[in-house]
Formats: structure tokens, C-alpha cells, sequence
């Protein structure tokens, strides 16, 4: 018997995810998609449809916010910044002022795709051996990650100004209004912020602001529900919609920011000369087809763009939509291509401004020999084992010798994904790395734990990896903040936190919409399986697990685990625009 027979039984929930909440049919089918066992986990969203302007992001109150500016005639830049600025009080576990972000922005002027790096730094002080601890080992992760150390000097202010400045509408004072306005009177807190608090209640009163901020006078973290104001944060706020981003990397902000970094137990680096020399960074983004599709995203020092575009490259010549979502031969694939992406991503992908990267990781010959590997697994349709892999030989102008990194990362982080009605296009991933950041708060924001993406070991065996720290250098991230072109127009905009494991919900999500022919709602929803160094890991109480025999008897090592994306896309059709927000987190799409 198909070991896949019983998917039948989730047809049901799939037709009332899809069809009831939508109410209508849009000539994309999912008939016979793996579905999420709605009701046992949670809910689907329903699929939104807007004319012309929309915004899908990790909470209503930032959704609103942005909204609220094209109801003023802003651009999606101008919405960007008020989604980004609301954010930071709703969700502040995630993101916010005190962290970093990449931002793919499509202009629809000019026809031209621009990334802006907003990535933290390390500080100049630092060296490569900031989280070996005094007896030469290694730091515990959670260890280096609470407190100054971990901080890395702050990108996102400087995003957001640079960002503005370029292809913002409105006054830089009118995008911070919403914001003031909501840490003035208080915002509801939510389920999920409630559950962040508690989860990480210990650490978080290693700060006395956070303390007294998220708890109550008792120490009892604050309950969903309760009015929270931040009147800290609107200060703050009204300090940058007044003076520019200089309010904020110089004079009393900054000075409080050095002084909470450097006098917290387990003390960092990052010191005023960091904050004022601090640059956001215009890159090439990093393109690459995928059947009729030009896929675009983050380069480095994201990993995102470049592994996404070795993945695809390497599944390119298998014909997914043939297979389809129910057949465990596509998920072998697809993790295949992945964990052999990621052996290579660990190898190479740092910030190039400190290191030479092959410039051949995206070479089609060099991923078409790659994917042999996964090929030659397989005799008469059976896997016969699941070999372990190394990193590859591509193509490059210089000696490769790296020792493979072991960053950890652990997931917070948010996306969001906008299109007003001139055609811009935003994809932005923002993030304070991990939930709270370093735990540190600061004048109504968190302050990052950024450093703790860089490898803690600079070196094994005396080879050095790509992704050990330098001063000034910006740590390697998997934000995969991307936008889709199709037939030279873009097509969709999509991105999701997850850690490391972002690049997987990001793949799954384009093939679903690629491939699977899904529309942006069903392909979100879509139970995720994700393979980055072998072990597979799939997502529980979903129909993912469903997968599990048949993937363990290929050899892989099978993990059910809560795989919380946040996802938040938008996909540009000839009938308009249609969102999905992440069912596994609080995400909304709102449109006009
Ligand atoms: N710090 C991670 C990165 O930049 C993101 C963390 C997360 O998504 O939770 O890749």
C-alpha cells in the first residue's frame, strides 16, 4: 500500500481551508496537496485579494500602520517604515530599532531591483575569539547570547532612513505617528508575545528594564490581553522622526545603548565610534531562474539568495509538478538538494566584504554535476542509502580553504511583504536574531544578539572558517527576503524567520507556488519538511509526518518538530493581488 494512501482523509480540511474561507475559485488547484490537519494545530488564514495595495506582515497593528500611510498617499516604502516602526512595539521579541534587517525592494520607476544590507556589525573592537570563554572552549550558546556580548552595532534605523530618503513619499515625521501614537495609549498584548515573555522569563530579568517593562510589579509576565504602553519607545521615537537616524546612532540614545552594553554582566564591545561609523550597504541582489521564473533576494552576508539558488538549481531538471506534494519522491529531492546546499552554504557563505567567496556557487554546470549526488542514490525508484555529503569544488578564482561553520541559529525574526499601487514592491526580513535579542532593553526597544550568528570557533584544525568574527564585519545570515519575476514583471514577494531553517519554508513555499501550482494561501500552508545538514525534520500534528516512514526508510533520520515559520507573501496576478499570512503565527493581510 502507498504509504501516502491515508492522505485522503485531510481532503476535507483542505476543501474548507481553501474553498470555504475564500469563497472564491481563482484557477489555481491544490486537489491534491498535502493539507494541514486544520483544527488540530490551528487554523488556516484565508486567502486575501486586494486591487492594488497590500500588506502582509507578523501583526494587525503594523499592518494597520501601513496601511494608514497609503491612505495619506505614501509608497510602499513609506508603509515599510511604519509597519517596521509598529513592529518594534507589537512584536518586539522579533525585531525592532535595536536590531538589523535586509530589505529587497522592487522600484517600479526605474524597473530596477535594489537590497539594501541593514545587517548589524561587529564591533571594531572585537576579535575572533569574543565567545571563546576563559578556559578556550566554546561559549554555551545561550551563555554569550544574554548581555552586551552579543550585541552588534544596530542596522535597521539606518535602513529605514537610507530606504526613505530614496523612494519615500511622505514626510519621514508622518511614518512614525502610528507608532508614538500606539506606545502612548497602549497596545493590546498578544497570545504570542504573552507565551514569548513567559518562555524566556529567566533571561529577560537579567535586564531591569525588561524586567519592569514585560513583568508585573510581582514578576508575573504580562497577560495577552493587557494594555502595554511603551511611552520609552515613543520618546525614542519622536527623537528620530525629529532629528533622522543621527538621534539614534549618536548623542543620548547611543550613549545609553554603549552604557547598558558595556556595564551588563557578560559585557560587550560595541562602543560609540561603532554606532557613528555604522553604514547600511547597497548590494547586487543575487538572481537566478527557476523554470520561467527569475527568483531575486539577499546576498551576502545572507546566506538566503545563494542557497535558495542552489537548491533550485540543483532541482531544476526533475519535474516537481509531475511528482506533486503527496509523492515522498519530491520531498527526498527537495531535501536532498537542500542538505547538499547547506554543506556548501556552511563551507563558503560569509560577509564578502572580509572573505572571498567561489563565484561559482550558482554555476549551472557545477550545480548540474552536484546534483548527481543525489541521483546516483537511487536504483529502480529506491533509495539505497543516504550518503553523508561534503561541501563542493565550485567554480572559483582562489584557493578555497574554509573549515565548515557551526553557527547556530534560533528562530525569531520577521517578514513582511508589501506592493502599493505604483508597483513598488517590498520584501523585508527584520530581526533582533533571537527572541529578545540579547535581552537587553534600552530607551522602550531590545538591543540584538546578532554576534551569536558568526561562528564561536574561528578556526578547526587550524583552517579558518568563512563566518568567524573580524571587526566590522556583519555576521552571515538565512534571511531570504525574495521577489519573484515572471515574464519580466514581479510576480511575488515572500520571506519568513525560522532561523537557519528560513531557507527551507522559502523553498517549499516558491515550489508550492512554482510547481504545485498553489495559491500564496494553501502554499504557506503547506506543512513543512526541511532538511539542512540530513536529519530530516518535519513538521508535527501536521500531515508532514505522514512522510515519516517512507522518509526514514531512505535512510534519513526523521524529527517531527514545531517548525514555526512566519511567512508572509504576496502574489501580483492579472486579477489583482492576492496575500497569505503564516497560520503558525499571528500574521495578517490587509489590502485595498
Ligand atoms: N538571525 C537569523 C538570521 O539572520 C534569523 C533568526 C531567525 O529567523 O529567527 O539569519
Amino acid at each position: 500500500m502507498h504509504p501516502f494512501s491515508n492522505i485522503g482523509r485531510f481532503a476535507f480540511s483542505l476543501f474548507v481551508g481553501l474553498f470555504i474561507g475564500l469563497g472564491i475559485a481563482h484557477g489555481q488547484q491544490a486537489a491534491d496537496a498535502i493539507a494541514p490537519e486544520f483544527g488540530k494545530t490551528r487554523q488556516s488564514n484565508s486567502l486575501v485579494q486586494g486591487k492594488s495595495q497590500m500588506i502582509a506582515a507578523a501583526h494587525p497593528d503594523a499592518a494597520k500602520a501601513g496601511m494608514a500611510m497609503f491612505d495619506k498617499g505614501g509608497s510602499a516604502i513609506d508603509a515599510m517604515i511604519a509597519t517596521q516602526l509598529v513592529l518594534g512595539l507589537v512584536e518586539p521579541q522579533s525585531s525592532g530599532l535595536g536590531g538589523g534587517a535586509f530589505l529587497v525592494y522592487h522600484d517600479a520607476a526605474s524597473g530596477k531591483t535594489i537590497t539594501l544590507d541593514g545587517r548589524e556589525t561587529a564591533p571594531l573592537a572585537a576579535d575572533e575569539n569574543l565567545f571563546i570563554g576563559p578556559d578556550g572552549e566554546a561559549m554555551k550558546f545561550f551563555d554569550a547570547i544574554v548581555g552586551g556580548r552579543s550585541v552588534g552595532t544596530p542596522g535597521t534605523v539606518a535602513l529605514l532612513e537610507e530606504a526613505h530618503q530614496r523612494f519615500g513619499k511622505l514626510a519621514w515625521a508622518d511614518l512614525f505617528e502610528p507608532a508614538i501614537n500606539l506606545a502612548n495609549d497602549g497596545f493590546a498584548v498578544s497570545a504570542r508575545l504573552n507565551q514569548s515573555i513567559q518562555g524566556s522569563s529567566e533571561s529577560l530579568f537579567s535586564n531591569e528594564a525588561a524586567r519592569a517593562y514585560f513583568f508585573s510589579e510581582e514578576g508575573v509576565p504580562i497577560f495577552e490581553g493587557t494594555k502595554l504602553k511603551n511611552p520609552a519607545y515613543a520618546e525614542t521615537l519622536s527623537a528620530i522622526a525629529k532629528d533622522g537616524a543621527k538621534a539614534f546612532y549618536s548623542n543620548e540614545i547611543a550613549e545609553d545603548m554603549v552604557k547598558v552594553i558595556q556595564s551588563s554582566t557578560n559585557p560587550g564591545l560595541l562602543s560609540l565610534e561603532d554606532l557613528a561609523a555604522y553604514k547600511v550597504i547597497e548590494r547586487e541582489p543575487v538572481c537566478f531562474e527557476y523554470r520561467t521564473y527569475y527568483i531575486c533576494g539577499m546576498g551576502p552576508p545572507s546566506s538566503g539568495a545563494l542557497t535558495l539558488g542552489q537548491i533550485f538549481g540543483m532541482l531544476e531538471k526533475h519535474d516537481l509538478a509531475a511528482l506533486g506534494p503527496s509523492n515522498a519522491e519530491s520531498w527526498r529531492l527537495i531535501g536532498e538538494a537542500s542538505r547538499l546546499a547547506f554543506a556548501d552554504r556552511g563551507r563558503y557563505m560569509a560577509d564578502t566584504d572580509f572573505v572571498k567567496m567561489p563565484k561559482g556557487l550558482l554555476n549551472k554546470a557545477y550545480l548540474d554535476e552536484r546534483s548527481k549526488l543525489f541521483d546516483l542514490d537511487v536504483v529502480d525508484g529506491k533509495l539505497l542509502d543516504t550518503p553523508a555529503i561534503q561541501p563542493g569544488n565550485p567554480p572559483s578564482d582562489h584557493s578555497l580553504l574554509f573549515a565548515d561553520d557551526n553557527a547556530l541559529e534560533l528562530p525569531s525574526t520577521s517578514h513582511f511583504s508589501i506592493v502599493d499601487s505604483s508597483g513598488n514592491v517590498v520584501s523585508m526580513t527584520t530581526t533582533i536574531e533571537n527572541g529578545f535579542g540579547s535581552r537587553q532593553m534600552v530607551r522602550g526597544f531590545l538591543l540584538n544578539n546578532e554576534l551569536t550568528d558568526f561562528s564561536f570557533t574561528p578556526e578547526i584544525g587550524g583552517i579558518p572558517v568563512a563566518n568567524r568574527i573580524e571587526p566590522g564585519k556583519r555576521p552571515r545570515s538565512s534571511m531570504a527576503p525574495t521577489i519573484v519575476f515572471k515574464d519580466g514583471k514581479p510576480w511575488a514577494a515572500i520571506g519568513s524567520p525560522g532561523g537557519s531553517r528560513i531557507i527551507g519554508y522559502v523553498a517549499k513555499t516558491l515550489i508550492a507556488l512554482i510547481d504545485w501550482d498553489m495559491d500564496v494561501q494553501a502554499a504557506i500552508d503547506l506543512p513543512h519538511l526541511v532538511n539542512r545538514f540530513g536529519t530530516y525534520d518535519v513538521e508535527e500534528n501536521s500531515a508532514a509526518e505522514d512522510f515519516a516512514p517512507a522518509l526514514a526508510g531512505m535512510g534519513y533520520k526523521v524529527q517531527s518538530r514545531n517548525l514555526n515559520s512566519g511567512l508572509h507573501g504576496i502574489v501580483i496576478s492579472q486579477d489583482g493581488l492576492l496575500g497569505g499570512a503564516d497560520p503558525r503565527r499571528e500574521g495578517v493581510v490587509f489590502a485595498k
